[in-house]
């Protein structure tokens, strides 16, 4: 009988520890898997939570809660059923799964101002793929399924870190680092879904074992982007909703021209360049409105404004600033110019506002106005308008005595 050495006794000792630390490995894997169901549907709760909060405008986040939703249910799905399960609920969790991504990516035009339908996309994804998927079963059997889904997932991501980095360069020039960002995130899990497909290729089923290496570390990675992407995209809508109240409290309503402390705000940061030059400040009211309002009514006169808007913006040069400082009374800032080019410009617009035609409530309704603009003398920091103002008031009611639709300029 031979007396067992240390060595046979250790691969003995091993070989009995092998299932339980196998076990071990797929009870921490399943744990993660669990965490990361918990992470997908609190986070669906919050994003529900945050868009009843914006009620126009949702920016997407009631989408995100759909995305997080489905994933959520495709990993409970996973949990009950095991991740090589056969047969229908194996069927739904792969559909479910192809399903959340694209639900992201209809939350981000949504975010992005693109309307677009949500329901029909989705459910028209499902059925396609429930059919692809029945019939790679059928032909060729569930390693196939499992591999067509990492392959599809894996697409999937490719082009949706394609489409961030586009979107980085072009409609979302202000959040390139925030898209770069979540471009580097999508490519992890592009390339591990990539990792996955090949794994099953080459070694079957058994790259799908919860006790395996790679899946732990498929997990964990994709617990981590379940944590760190919902706070990412709860920024955006911070940034987006901040931006927008800023921008409504130096805007006009009716015309969408900066009012007063915009145009101080903008003339600041006009200053605060080392390179800006010299302002000239016009001041433009339109001659004898109140007849436009008594004649045709408040509507045409609202109407008018906003044409009057318009006309100050075209003519304006790029980087002027266009405000409306109340009533029928219009600023418009001309920034590194000199006297002769302000006065040029508040010829030409005197002329444009002329020549123009307010459009009416009716058709052919023919409506048209002028106006008498005053332009003050160059001044060259942000606190020096107050004293602009007042010249170019000045200018504008001796414009007004001497028979409007003039430029008159400040007599120094
Ligand atoms: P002048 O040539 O002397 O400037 O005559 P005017 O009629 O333009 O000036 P006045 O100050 O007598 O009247 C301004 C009118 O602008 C009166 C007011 O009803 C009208 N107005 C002010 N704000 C608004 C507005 O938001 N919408 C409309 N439709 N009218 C407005
Ligand atoms: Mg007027
Ligand atoms: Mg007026």
């Amino acid at each position: 009988m031979a007396i067992p050495t240390a060595r046979t006794r250790d691969s003995a000792s091993a070989r009995f520890l092998k299932p339980f630390c196998q076990l071990f490995e797929a009870m921490v894997t399943t744990v993660i898997l669990s965490m990361l169901c918990v992470h997908l549907l609190c986070f669906c709760a919050m994003f529900l939570l945050i868009s009843t909060r914006l009620n126009d405008k949702k920016m997407g986040m009631e989408v995100f809660a759909l995305g997080n939703l489905l994933l959520g249910l495709a990993y409970i799905l996973q949990l009950w059923g095991g991740p090589v399960s056969t047969g229908l609920m194996s069927m739904l969790n792969h559909t479910l799964t192809l399903c959340a991504p694209a639900a992201y990516v209809l939350g981000a035009l949504r975010f992005f101002d693109r309307p677009t339908p949500v329901w029909r996309p989705l459910l028209g994804l499902a059925v396609l793929y429930t059919i692809l998927q029945g019939l790679v079963q059928w032909q060729l059997g569930s390693e196939a399924r499992h591999a067509l889904l990492a392959a599809a997932c894996a697409l999937f991501f490719l082009a949706m870190t394609g489409a961030v980095l586009y979107a980085g360069r072009t409609i979302a020039k202000d959040l390139r680092v925030e898209m770069l960002v979540f471009a580097l995130l999508i490519g992890g899990i592009c390339a591990l879904n990539a990792m996955k497909f090949v794994l099953i290729l080459t070694e079957g089923m058994a790259a799908l074992d919860m006790a395996s290496s790679f899946q732990r570390t498929f997990y964990i990675y994709m617990s981590f982007l379940a944590t760190v992407l919902p706070p990412c995209a709860v920024w955006l809508v911070l940034r987006r909703l901040t931006d927008e109240l800023r921008n409504t409290a130096a805007r006009d309503p009716l015309t969408r021209l900066l009012n007063r402390r915009g145009l101080m705000d903008g003339l600041e940061a006009h200053f605060r360049s080392r390179t800006a030059g010299h302002a000239y400040l016009l001041v433009i009211d339109i001659d004898h409105f109140k007849l436009i309002n008594d004649t045709y009514g408040h509507n045409v006169g609202d109407l008018g404004l906003c044409h009057i808007a318009h006309v100050l913006n075209s003519t304006a040069r790029q980087g002027d600033l266009t405000c409306r400082l109340g009533g029928e009374e219009f600023a418009l800032i001309a920034l590194n110019t000199d006297k002769a080019g302000a006065m040029q410009l508040a010829e030409r617009l005197r002329g444009a506002i002329e020549l123009s035609e307010v459009p009416g409530t009716s058709v052919g309704q023919r409506i048209r106005c002028t106006a008498t603009i005053g332009v003050s003398d160059v001044f060259s920091n942000a606190q020096a308008l107050d004293a602009a103002m007042q010249q170019a008031d000045t200018a504008l009611y001796r414009g007004k005595t001497l028979g409007r639709n003039r430029v008159e300029w400040v007599q120094t």
